[in-house]
């Protein structure tokens, strides 16, 4: 493709791209094919001959499109939302058009250098610690995922045992998480080498689904003394389920005590301290937590991929990471005066991240940061109060940040197998998209607020639907 050609199909996509945006609420929000019809819809076989981006563009709609669950509809609540901004899909095209290779800092200085100043940043819009800060001994680093992150933290953790480096695993290693901790840790585990047994599942408050940090500090102290070596304990700002809350500080003290690596996995709840209002939500982060992870990409207008880890201590993560063949060596990495993010991730090559999350702080500012976390506090507040008057509905509580769940209640007969009908209904219809989960054993409805798309009268929307598709259901069950 040429320069002129580029030009010309660059256009078209961005005119598509916009096009888009402002047409995605005509279209279903969960995508209505059935399995394999995408698939069918496609050759089976890939062309012989190059063909013109024309019709690229033209299967996008044929084909593609209806295959798609519209993540920025604004009647997806789904999941926590996965926000796209202009901005930051302006800065990944630009990162696309460099098309550089940031392993190493000599490979492209400023793919290094802008992310150490927007990770440097986002720590200062977040108020989190300045032993975060790089010019200190943590450091941020922006990563695919906070799965990433939590299996990084494992394995910076499992270096500070000391024990991993030379010969594996060799004692056993236990991990601490609770019953509500995503399930990234698990498979973290697995991935450095941490048998299911090992990974210890900690009750929680029934009340507030924070992990119960009496029962943590009682099975620490059971396990050191059956000989095990614990390594990390995760801690959640913002449950997936019910964005419940740990008691980080608590945790943190329990983990100090025991020398224990302290996670805190804040993937979706962590970006709303971009509201001094909200930083309670970080409390104890400052004093104990070894690692913090919140992903832009969720709540912050950063298109995924984008997660932002700290780490107090960067000498661990590197340590654990870091491996220099000769065909990576270069004067900058021995002079010891430069990053080299590839020894703070698990894969060598690295795109440029950092361009959107930079676009993105300086195109909303903290201001409009701010704003767009405050408009989904106050949508998720209004549907809040609307549930709490509803004798049809119960709000599950406490009810936390953008995230509302709530359960319909039902005059008897299988409650769960009701409310299901009743959500699938709703997601079939095209209108909006929920999910579920479960709390004490019972099936919950989920409403994530925060879309970019997402305005009160799409909130006012979704809730009257839910409310005539309730009291339809009823009249259906009871007939
Ligand atoms: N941790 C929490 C608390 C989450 O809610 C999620 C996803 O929703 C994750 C981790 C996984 O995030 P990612 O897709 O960035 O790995």
């Amino acid at each position: 493709m040429t320069p002129d050609e580029f030009r010309e199909y660059g256009r078209q996509v961005v005119d598509w791209v916009a096009d888009y945006m402002e047409g995605v609420e005509k279209l279903p929000v969960r995508s209505q094919v059935a399995p394999g019809d995408v698939r069918a819809a496609l050759p089976a076989h890939p062309p012989e001959r190059g063909e013109g981006f024309g019709g690229v563009l033209a299967d996008l709609d044929r084909i593609i499109v209806p295959g798609l669950t519209h993540w920025q509809h604004p009647g997806f609540f789904a999941y926590y939302p996965s926000n796209a901004s202009g901005p930051a899909i302006l800065g990944d095209l630009l990162s696309s058009g460099l098309g550089v290779q940031g392993m190493l800092w000599a490979t492209s200085p400023a793919c290094t250098e802008l992310e150490t100043v927007v990770v440097d940043w986002l720590a200062e819009l977040l108020g989190l610690p300045d032993h975060f800060r790089t010019d200190n001994v943590g450091g941020g680093v922006i990563q695919d995922s906070a799965s990433s992150a939590s299996l990084l933290a494992i394995l910076a953790a499992l270096r500070r045992t000391g024990d991993a480096a030379e010969q594996g695993l060799t004692g056993r290693h236990t991990l601490y998480v609770s019953t509500e901790t995503h399930s990234s840790l698990a498979k973290s585990a697995r991935i450095a080498g941490i048998g299911a047994d090992n990974v210890r599942v900690v009750g929680v408050d029934p009340a507030t689904l924070g992990m119960d940090p009496e029962r943590l500090d009682r099975m620490l102290a059971e396990d050191i003394a059956a000989g095990a070596t614990p390594v990390l304990v995760c801690a959640t700002v913002g449950t997936t389920s019910t964005a419940a809350v740990d008691p980080v500080r608590a945790i943190g003290e329990i983990c100090r005590r025991h020398g224990v690596w302290l996670h805190v996995d804040a993937a979706y709840a962590g970006v709303a301290a971009v509201c001094p209002e909200l930083r309670g939500l970080n409390d104890g982060v400052a004093e104990y937590a070894d690692s913090y992870a919140t992903n832009p990409h969720k709540w912050l207008l950063t298109n995924f991929d984008c997660t932002v880890m700290w780490v107090a201590d960067r000498a661990p993560l590197t340590g654990a990471l870091a491996i220099h063949p000769e065909y990576l060596r270069n004067a900058a990495t021995s002079s010891g005066a430069v990053v080299d993010y590839r020894d703070w991730q698990v894969s060598l090559g690295r795109r440029f991240r950092a361009l959107k999350l930079w676009a993105v702080l300086r195109w909303y500012g903290a201001e409009g940061l701010r704003d767009h976390i405050h408009k989904g506090l106050e949508q998720a507040a209004r549907l809040t109060a609307w549930i709490t008057d509803d004798p049809d509905f119960e709000l599950h509580e406490p009810q936390t940040l953008g995230l509302v769940c709530f359960r319909p209640l039902w005059a008897g007969g299988d409650e769960d197998a009701a409310t299901m009908r009743l959500m699938e209904a709703l997601n079939d219809s095209g209108a909006l998209y929920l999910t579920h989960t479960r709390v004490a054993g019972r099936v919950v409805l989920r409403m994530a607020l925060g879309g970019v798309r997402t305005e009160a009268e799409h909130v006012r929307a979704a809730w009257e639907a839910i409310r005539a598709e309730h009291a339809r259901t009823v009249v259906g069950e009871t007939a």
